[in-house]
C-alpha cells in the first residue's frame, strides 16, 4: 500500500523554524497520547506513534533536519542522504530517551512509561510500578568472562512503615463519605447536573482510613537499593538485560517494575572486538620476521606464543584459534587475530649499519619476493 508520506513538521505539529525544546515538548504531548500502550483498541495509534518517532528523529537532529528541509522525505530513501528508513531509530528507543530522568549512581537513568496502559490506576487504586534503565559500562575482560555486579539504584520501593500498602498499620480502608462509595460526585451548575470523579478518593469509592504518614498513602518511598546484577560471558555491546521486579514499587502494593540494565563495553587499549572474534596488532622485529621465530602475543587470559615462519611479512594476520570470546550463553569461542607489522630498526650504531650495508649487497631479487612482482606489475610505468 503506497501512501504519501505527511509533512514531518505537521506530523508534530510545529513550525517550521521551532526551536529543538519546541520540537521536543511537542514530541512529549503527542507520544504519551499516541503511545500503543495506553491505546490498546486503537489500531491506527501504533502507526501514529511509529511517525512521531520517525518526524521527531529527523527534526531534532540539526543534519538530518538540514537535509530534510532541503529534500524532503526524498533525503531519507533508498540510497539518499540519511541512508534509507533503516537508519531511523526504534520509536520506542526514541520514546524512552526522550523521556529520560535524572543521573543515578554511575548511570543514566531513565523511567520509562510505567507499563503503559498499566500505569493507569487499577479499581483497587494500584498501580504498577515504572519500568526503569540504567547504563552500565563494562571492561572488554567482563565481557568476556561474565561478571556479577552491585550497582546502587535511588528508586521508589515499597514503604517500610506500611509495607506497601498506603494504610498505617492496623487501619482499614472504608467507605468514601463524600461519595457514599459511588467513585463521583454530582454537582449542581446553573440548570444541569455535572457527574465527576470524586476528588476524594479518586473515583475508587473507598478511602484508606489512616494513610500511612510516611509515604502518604502511596505505599512508596525514594530509597536506594543495592540490587546485583549478573552478566553473562559474551555479551555484546548494547546489550540489555532485564532484571525482574527491580524497577519502581507500584502504588499501593502495585506489581513492581523492571529494570532493564544496557551494557557498554568500554573500547580496550590492545583489542579490537568483531562479534566473538577479537584483533590485535603485535610489533615484531625485522630480523625475527626475517628468521621465523616466536612473537609473543597478548590474550585476555596472558601471554601467548605464536610460531611465525620465516619470511613473515608486515601485515599478516595469524589466527590464535579459541582465543577469543565465548559465545553468549553458548560454548564456542571465538578466535583472537594477531596482525603482525613489521618494524624497521631505528638509531643504529656503526657496526649495525655496517653489517645492513653488507647485508644488503648480499641481497638479490629472491629475497624480496613482494619487490620483485610489484615492480614487474609497474614495469611499464618506469620506461
Ligand atoms: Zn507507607
Ligand atoms: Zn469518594
Amino acid at each position: 500500500m503506497a501512501t504519501t508520506k505527511r509533512d514531518y513538521y505537521e506530523v508534530l505539529s510545529v513550525e517550521r523554524n521551532s526551536s529543538g525544546d519546541e520540537i521536543k515538548r511537542a514530541y512529549r504531548k503527542l507520544a504519551v497520547k499516541y503511545h500503543p500502550d495506553k491505546n490498546p483498541d486503537d489500531p491506527e495509534a501504533e502507526e501514529k506513534f511509529k511517525e512521531l518517532g520517525e518526524a521527531y528523529d529527523v527534526l531534532i537532529d540539526e543534519q538530518k533536519r538540514a537535509a530534510y528541509d532541503r529534500y524532503g522525505h526524498a533525503a531519507f530513501a533508498q540510497g539518499g542522504v540519511g541512508g534509507g528508513r533503516g537508519g531511523f531509530h526504534d520509536p520506542f528507543d526514541i520514546f524512552r530517551e526522550v523521556f529520560s530522568g535524572g543521573t543515578g549512581a554511575g548511570g543514566i537513568f531513565e523511567t520509562f512509561f510505567g507499563g503503559g496502559a498499566q500505569a493507569q490506576a487499577g479499581r483497587d487504586g494500584t498501580q504498577r510500578g515504572s519500568d526503569l534503565r540504567y547504563d552500565m559500562q563494562i571492561s572488554l575482560e567482563e565481557a568476556a568472562f561474565g561478571v556479577e555486579k552491585e550497582i546502587e539504584v535511588r528508586k521508589l520501593d515499597a514503604c517500610d512503615t506500611c509495607h506497601g500498602t498506603g494504610a498505617t498499620p492496623g487501619s482499614r480502608t472504608v467507605t468514601c463519605t463524600m461519595c457514599h462509595g459511588r467513585g463521583q460526585v454530582i454537582s449542581a451548575r446553573g440548570f444541569f447536573q455535572v457527574s465527576q470523579t470524586c476528588p476524594r478518593c479518586r473515583g475508587l469509592g473507598e478511602i484508606i482510613e489512616k494513610p500511612c504518614r510516611v509515604c502518604e498513602g502511596e505505599g512508596r518511598v525514594e530509597k536506594s537499593s543495592r540490587i546485583k546484577i549478573k552478566i553473562p560471558a559474551g555479551i555484546a555491546h548494547g546489550s540489555r538485560l532485564r532484571s525482574s521486579r527491580n524497577g519502581e514499587a507500584g502504588v499501593r502494593g502495585g506489581e513492581q517494575g523492571d529494570l532493564y540494565v544496557v551494557i557498554h563495553v568500554q573500547e580496550h587499549a590492545i583489542f579490537q572486538r568483531e562479534e566473538d572474534n577479537l584483533f590485535c596488532e603485535v610489533p615484531i622485529s625485522f630480523s625475527t620476521a626475517a628468521l621465523g621465530g616466536e612473537v609473543p602475543v597478548p590474550t585476555l587470559e596472558g601471554k601467548a606464543s605464536l610460531k611465525v615462519p620465516a619470511g613473515t611479512q608486515s601485515g599478516q594476520s595469524f589466527k590464535l584459534r579459541g582465543k577469543g570470546i565465548v559465545h553468549v550463553n553458548g560454548r564456542d569461542r571465538g578466535d583472537l587475530y594477531a596482525r603482525l607489522l613489521v618494524e624497521v630498526p631505528t638509531d643504529l650504531n656503526a657496526e649495525q649499519r655496517q653489517k645492513l650495508e653488507e647485508f644488503q649487497a648480499l641481497c638479490g631479487q629472491e629475497n624480496s619476493p613482494l619487490g620483485k612482482s610489484f615492480f614487474e606489475r609497474a614495469k611499464e610505468f618506469f620506461r
